[in-house]
Protein backbone atom coordinates (compact mmCIF):
# COMPACT_ATOMS: atom_id res chain seq x y z
CA UNK A 1 0.00 0.00 0.00
CA UNK A 2 1.26 3.71 -0.75
CA UNK A 3 1.38 4.52 2.76
CA UNK A 4 1.39 8.49 1.80
CA UNK A 5 -2.65 8.09 0.17
CA UNK A 6 -5.05 9.47 2.68
CA UNK A 7 -8.63 8.17 3.62
CA UNK A 8 -11.52 10.56 3.92
CA UNK A 9 -14.94 9.19 5.72
CA UNK A 10 -17.74 10.72 5.46
CA UNK A 11 -21.11 9.68 7.47
CA UNK A 12 -24.19 10.90 8.76
CA UNK A 13 -27.87 9.91 8.13
CA UNK A 14 -29.97 9.48 5.20
CA UNK A 15 -31.19 12.90 3.35
CA UNK A 16 -28.35 15.19 5.46
CA UNK A 17 -25.90 15.68 1.76
CA UNK A 18 -23.43 13.33 2.04
CA UNK A 19 -23.52 12.41 -1.52
CA UNK A 20 -23.65 15.87 -2.75
CA UNK A 21 -20.48 16.92 -0.59
CA UNK A 22 -18.58 14.22 -1.74
CA UNK A 23 -19.05 14.86 -5.80
CA UNK A 24 -18.32 18.65 -5.19
CA UNK A 25 -15.29 17.23 -3.32
CA UNK A 26 -14.80 14.98 -6.26
CA UNK A 27 -14.65 17.63 -8.38
CA UNK A 28 -13.09 20.13 -6.68
CA UNK A 29 -10.22 18.35 -5.33
CA UNK A 30 -7.81 16.20 -7.46
CA UNK A 31 -6.39 12.79 -6.23
CA UNK A 32 -9.47 11.77 -4.60
CA UNK A 33 -11.20 8.73 -5.72
CA UNK A 34 -14.37 7.57 -4.42
CA UNK A 35 -14.71 3.95 -3.14
CA UNK A 36 -17.50 2.41 -4.52
CA UNK A 37 -19.35 -0.12 -2.08
CA UNK A 38 -21.04 -3.21 -2.91
CA UNK A 39 -24.73 -3.41 -1.68
CA UNK A 40 -27.87 -5.26 -1.60
CA UNK A 41 -30.05 -2.57 -1.84
CA UNK A 42 -32.14 -2.08 -5.49
CA UNK A 43 -30.61 0.17 -7.48
CA UNK A 44 -32.40 3.81 -8.16
CA UNK A 45 -33.60 5.07 -10.93
CA UNK A 46 -30.64 7.90 -11.03
CA UNK A 47 -27.80 5.48 -10.66
CA UNK A 48 -25.53 3.59 -12.63
CA UNK A 49 -24.09 0.13 -11.33
CA UNK A 50 -20.30 0.59 -10.72
CA UNK A 51 -20.85 4.17 -10.56
CA UNK A 52 -22.68 4.69 -7.58
CA UNK A 53 -22.50 1.09 -6.07
CA UNK A 54 -22.03 -2.61 -7.36
CA UNK A 55 -25.42 -3.61 -6.72
CA UNK A 56 -25.37 -7.52 -5.66
CA UNK A 57 -27.62 -10.21 -5.07
CA UNK A 58 -27.63 -11.23 -1.33
CA UNK A 59 -25.86 -14.86 -1.75
CA UNK A 60 -23.12 -12.91 -3.29
CA UNK A 61 -23.12 -10.69 -0.80
CA UNK A 62 -22.62 -13.42 1.69
CA UNK A 63 -20.19 -15.47 -0.12
CA UNK A 64 -18.03 -12.33 -0.18
CA UNK A 65 -18.17 -11.84 3.81
CA UNK A 66 -17.56 -16.07 3.62
CA UNK A 67 -14.37 -15.39 1.48
CA UNK A 68 -13.29 -12.89 4.02
CA UNK A 69 -13.28 -10.04 0.86
CA UNK A 70 -14.70 -6.99 2.96
CA UNK A 71 -12.65 -4.36 4.91
CA UNK A 72 -15.86 -3.61 6.93
CA UNK A 73 -19.54 -4.33 6.22
CA UNK A 74 -22.63 -3.33 7.82
CA UNK A 75 -26.34 -4.68 7.79
CA UNK A 76 -27.25 -0.39 7.49
CA UNK A 77 -31.09 -1.00 7.39
CA UNK A 78 -32.64 -4.90 8.25
CA UNK A 79 -31.97 -7.02 5.09
CA UNK A 80 -30.00 -4.76 3.22
CA UNK A 81 -25.90 -5.10 3.61
CA UNK A 82 -23.70 -2.49 2.66
CA UNK A 83 -19.76 -3.02 2.28
CA UNK A 84 -16.09 -2.24 1.50
CA UNK A 85 -14.05 -4.41 -0.90
CA UNK A 86 -10.63 -4.45 0.88
CA UNK A 87 -9.30 -5.44 -2.72
CA UNK A 88 -10.76 -2.25 -4.36
CA UNK A 89 -9.40 -0.17 -1.51
CA UNK A 90 -5.92 -1.20 -1.79
CA UNK A 91 -6.33 -0.78 -5.46
CA UNK A 92 -7.20 2.78 -5.08
CA UNK A 93 -5.02 3.77 -2.10
CA UNK A 94 -1.72 2.90 -4.58
CA UNK A 95 -2.71 6.24 -6.67
CA UNK A 96 -4.92 8.18 -4.70
CA UNK A 97 -6.52 9.29 -2.11
CA UNK A 98 -9.77 7.67 -1.27
CA UNK A 99 -13.51 9.20 -0.20
CA UNK A 100 -16.03 7.22 1.54
CA UNK A 101 -19.61 7.70 2.31
CA UNK A 102 -20.40 5.25 4.73
CA UNK A 103 -22.63 4.50 7.95
CA UNK A 104 -21.47 5.26 11.18
CA UNK A 105 -20.59 1.82 12.49
CA UNK A 106 -18.26 1.54 8.61
CA UNK A 107 -16.69 4.89 9.25
CA UNK A 108 -15.52 4.24 12.59
CA UNK A 109 -14.24 0.84 11.89
CA UNK A 110 -11.82 2.38 9.04
CA UNK A 111 -10.48 4.57 11.67
CA UNK A 112 -9.66 1.83 13.83
CA UNK A 113 -7.84 0.36 10.97
CA UNK A 114 -6.20 3.41 9.38
CA UNK A 115 -5.52 5.42 12.09
CA UNK A 116 -4.26 9.44 11.51
CA UNK A 117 -4.31 8.13 7.64
CA UNK A 118 -8.05 8.71 7.89
CA UNK A 119 -10.45 11.38 8.69
CA UNK A 120 -13.91 11.08 10.11
CA UNK A 121 -16.44 13.87 8.97
CA UNK A 122 -19.87 13.73 9.87
CA UNK A 123 -22.44 15.59 8.16
CA UNK A 124 -25.26 16.61 10.51
CA UNK A 125 -28.57 18.20 9.42
CA UNK A 126 -29.63 21.76 10.41
CA UNK A 127 -32.97 19.91 12.35
CA UNK A 128 -34.85 16.59 11.91
CA UNK A 129 -37.31 18.66 10.32
CA UNK A 130 -34.63 19.36 7.38
CA UNK A 131 -33.71 16.35 7.35
CA UNK A 132 -37.17 14.43 6.13
CA UNK A 133 -37.91 17.09 3.98
CA UNK A 134 -35.16 16.74 2.04
CA UNK A 135 -35.58 13.03 2.25
CA UNK A 136 -38.78 13.59 0.74
CA UNK A 137 -37.62 15.98 -1.75
CA UNK A 138 -35.38 13.32 -2.88
CA UNK A 139 -37.73 11.15 -3.70
CA UNK A 140 -36.01 7.79 -3.49
CA UNK A 141 -37.62 6.15 -1.00
CA UNK A 142 -40.98 3.97 -0.46
CA UNK A 143 -42.82 4.97 2.85
CA UNK A 144 -41.90 2.02 4.81
CA UNK A 145 -38.20 3.05 4.07
CA UNK A 146 -38.76 6.58 4.98
CA UNK A 147 -39.68 5.88 8.37
CA UNK A 148 -36.61 3.08 8.74
CA UNK A 149 -34.21 5.83 7.55
CA UNK A 150 -35.45 8.41 9.69
CA UNK A 151 -35.29 6.36 12.61
CA UNK A 152 -31.75 5.42 11.93
CA UNK A 153 -31.40 8.96 11.38
CA UNK A 154 -31.97 9.80 15.21
CA UNK A 155 -29.29 6.75 16.18
CA UNK A 156 -26.72 7.71 13.90
CA UNK A 157 -26.85 11.86 14.97
CA UNK A 158 -26.13 10.51 18.56
CA UNK A 159 -22.43 9.21 17.36
CA UNK A 160 -21.68 12.55 15.53
CA UNK A 161 -19.19 13.57 18.88
CA UNK A 162 -17.03 10.71 18.07
CA UNK A 163 -16.58 12.32 14.63
CA UNK A 164 -12.98 14.38 14.32
CA UNK A 165 -15.21 16.79 12.13
CA UNK A 166 -19.50 17.98 11.84
CA UNK A 167 -20.04 19.81 9.34
CA UNK A 168 -23.94 21.07 9.85
CA UNK A 169 -25.79 21.14 6.37
CA UNK A 170 -27.67 24.27 6.19
CA UNK A 171 -26.81 26.64 3.56
CA UNK A 172 -25.07 23.95 0.79
CA UNK A 173 -22.49 26.09 -0.49
CA UNK A 174 -20.96 26.67 2.81
CA UNK A 175 -21.07 23.37 3.77
CA UNK A 176 -19.25 22.16 0.93
CA UNK A 177 -16.05 24.72 1.04
CA UNK A 178 -16.17 23.69 4.66
CA UNK A 179 -15.69 20.28 4.04
CA UNK A 180 -13.20 21.23 0.92
CA UNK A 181 -11.03 23.05 3.36
CA UNK A 182 -11.14 20.26 5.44
CA UNK A 183 -10.07 17.95 3.42
CA UNK A 184 -6.94 20.20 1.70
CA UNK A 185 -5.43 20.24 4.94
CA UNK A 186 -6.04 17.29 6.02
CA UNK A 187 -4.16 16.15 2.99
CA UNK A 188 -1.22 18.57 2.96
P1 LIG B 1 -27.26 11.67 1.52
O1 LIG B 1 -26.22 11.26 0.52
O2 LIG B 1 -26.68 12.07 2.85
O3 LIG B 1 -28.35 10.65 1.68
P2 LIG B 1 -28.06 13.65 -0.50
O4 LIG B 1 -26.76 14.26 -0.88
O5 LIG B 1 -28.70 12.67 -1.45
O6 LIG B 1 -27.97 13.01 0.98
O7 LIG B 1 -29.07 14.86 -0.19
C1 LIG B 1 -30.46 14.61 0.07
C2 LIG B 1 -31.30 15.64 -0.71
O8 LIG B 1 -31.12 16.94 -0.12
C3 LIG B 1 -30.89 15.76 -2.17
O9 LIG B 1 -32.05 15.93 -2.95
C4 LIG B 1 -29.99 17.01 -2.19
O10 LIG B 1 -30.05 17.66 -3.44
C5 LIG B 1 -30.62 17.87 -1.09
N1 LIG B 1 -29.67 18.74 -0.35
C6 LIG B 1 -28.42 18.42 0.10
N2 LIG B 1 -27.88 19.46 0.79
C7 LIG B 1 -28.81 20.44 0.79
C8 LIG B 1 -28.84 21.78 1.34
N3 LIG B 1 -27.83 22.29 2.05
N4 LIG B 1 -29.96 22.52 1.15
C9 LIG B 1 -31.00 22.00 0.46
N5 LIG B 1 -31.05 20.76 -0.10
C10 LIG B 1 -29.96 19.99 0.07
P1 LIG C 1 -28.03 4.67 0.53
O1 LIG C 1 -28.97 3.49 0.47
O2 LIG C 1 -28.76 5.96 0.84
O3 LIG C 1 -27.13 4.77 -0.67
O4 LIG C 1 -27.04 4.43 1.76
C1 LIG C 1 -27.53 4.05 2.99
C2 LIG C 1 -26.44 4.13 4.03
O5 LIG C 1 -25.46 3.13 3.83
C3 LIG C 1 -25.70 5.48 4.06
O6 LIG C 1 -25.56 5.87 5.42
C4 LIG C 1 -24.38 5.13 3.47
O7 LIG C 1 -23.38 6.00 3.93
C5 LIG C 1 -24.18 3.70 4.00
N1 LIG C 1 -23.17 2.93 3.25
C6 LIG C 1 -22.94 2.95 1.93
N2 LIG C 1 -21.93 2.14 1.62
C7 LIG C 1 -21.48 1.59 2.77
C8 LIG C 1 -20.43 0.66 3.10
O8 LIG C 1 -19.67 0.18 2.27
N3 LIG C 1 -20.28 0.34 4.41
C9 LIG C 1 -21.09 0.85 5.38
N4 LIG C 1 -20.85 0.48 6.64
N5 LIG C 1 -22.09 1.73 5.11
C10 LIG C 1 -22.28 2.08 3.82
Amino acid sequence: MNTKSKLIVLCGPSGGGKSTIVKFLLENIKDLTLSISATTRKIRESEVDGEHYHFVSQEEFLEKIKAGEFLEYEEVYPGRFYGTLKKHIDDLLENSNVIFDIDVAGALNIKKIYDSQAITIFIAPPSMEILKERLHARGSETSEDFKVRLEKAEIELSYAKNFEQIIVNDDLDTACLKAKDIVQKFLK
